[in-house]
């Protein structure tokens, strides 16, 4: 790609810049946070979740003063936890960041996409950032079927000379985003399209993987009683350090019910798409008379999206149904 184009690119950039709340921003942490959540929210719905997040932890110290349970609340609704753990355990790990692409790369949870995105957009590092966007923009423009990660990435190093890292990167994300898109890219209005290799046939570069999905069917418990939801704490895992309601294979599922006493009833079905999961939640629940050790207020506790879910399907309608009594301990 040759400078002009480069320059091109920067001034579609300049005139049509998506406002999101991150942009133009150079306090390492901030953009840290930024990164963090775009890894796997798409950035309209990440900006929420960005200014909540600053609004509590506004600095990594003030992050790594806070217990990981209230981290957990305030990063609810975001998904993908883990990322939430490893920013808190990095926020413990060091007092300020780093500022090269390598040094950030020894960080705990950070993987070559949060790190680069760090180095070049607030430390003005010479080096490429290559998520979805960047991927498949490059892969198109060069008509590149197939490239690995590895040529990706020097691809991307490589661009960044003669341009201002920060810009740049964006420049492409967002080209990504608003006109080479996965389906229907505009390149009638891209800067781009002059020298793009890959316009004739965008849909062929790169090519498209075959995902096999399979779905996951489990079994949710609701239980309302006195004092609220009935809820467990995941101690590792997705959802370590989190509150939900017993997710459960079927015959778990029963053998659990049994061995609290209850007979619920169903209430109804959910869908919830993980990475490389879609799971089929069938609800079922039922309201208790008496106090049982577990109920509690979930709107005080640090919730999966997936319990989100569950509950506003199950409360609505338990809230109507007639109380039982569970049998005593001994029987
Ligand atoms: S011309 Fe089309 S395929 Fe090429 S980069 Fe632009 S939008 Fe993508």
């Amino acid at each position: 790609m040759d400078q002009g184009l480069k320059e091109t690119l920067l001034a579609w950039y300049r005139a049509t810049a998506r406002p999101l709340p991150w942009r133009g921003e150079k306090d390492p942490y901030r953009v840290l946070v930024a990164e963090v959540l775009l890894q796997q929210t798409r950035a309209a719905q990440a900006a929420p979740y960005y200014h909540r997040f600053l609004k509590r932890f506004p600095t990594l110290e003030a992050l790594a003063q806070a217990p990981l349970e209230e981290v957990l609340k305030v990063w609810a609704g975001a998904g993908y936890y883990a990322r939430a753990r490893n920013l808190h355990r990095l926020a413990q790990s060091v007092s300020e960041l780093p500022r090269s692409r390598e040094a950030l790369l020894a960080l705990p949870g950070v993987g070559p996409y949060t790190a680069a995105a760090v180095a070049a957009l607030a430390f003005g590092e010479r080096v490429g950032v290559v998520d979805g966007n960047v991927r498949r923009v490059l892969a198109r423009f060069y008509a590149l079927e197939d490239p690995s990660p590895q040529a990706l990435w020097r691809l991307a190093d490589a661009l960044v000379e003669g341009v201002d890292p920060a810009a740049w990167n964006q420049a492409l994300m967002d080209l990504g985003a608003l006109v080479c898109t996965p389906r229907r890219p505009r390149c009638g209005d891209c800067p781009l399209s002059p020298s793009c290799r890959g316009r004739e046939d965008p849909g062929a570069y790169p090519r498209p993987r075959r995902r096999s999905q399979k779905e996951e069917v489990l079994w949710a418990l609701v239980l309302l009683g006195p004092g609220g939801v009935y809820l467990e704490k995941a101690e590792a895992g997705r959802y370590g350090g989190l509150y939900g309601v017993p997710l459960l294979d079927e015959k778990a599922f029963w053998e659990r019910a049994k061995a609290l006493g209850v007979a619920p009833r169903f209430l109804g079905q959910v869908r919830h798409e993980l990475t490389h999961r879609r799971l089929r939640v069938r609800v079922w629940g039922a309201r208790l008379e008496a106090p049982l050790e577990g109920l509690q207020d979930p709107s005080a506790r640090p919730l999966s999206k997936l319990t989100q879910k569950v509950l506003g399907k199950a409360l609505p309608l338990l809230a109507h149904e007639p109380v039982v009594s569970l049998p005593d301990a001994e029987a």
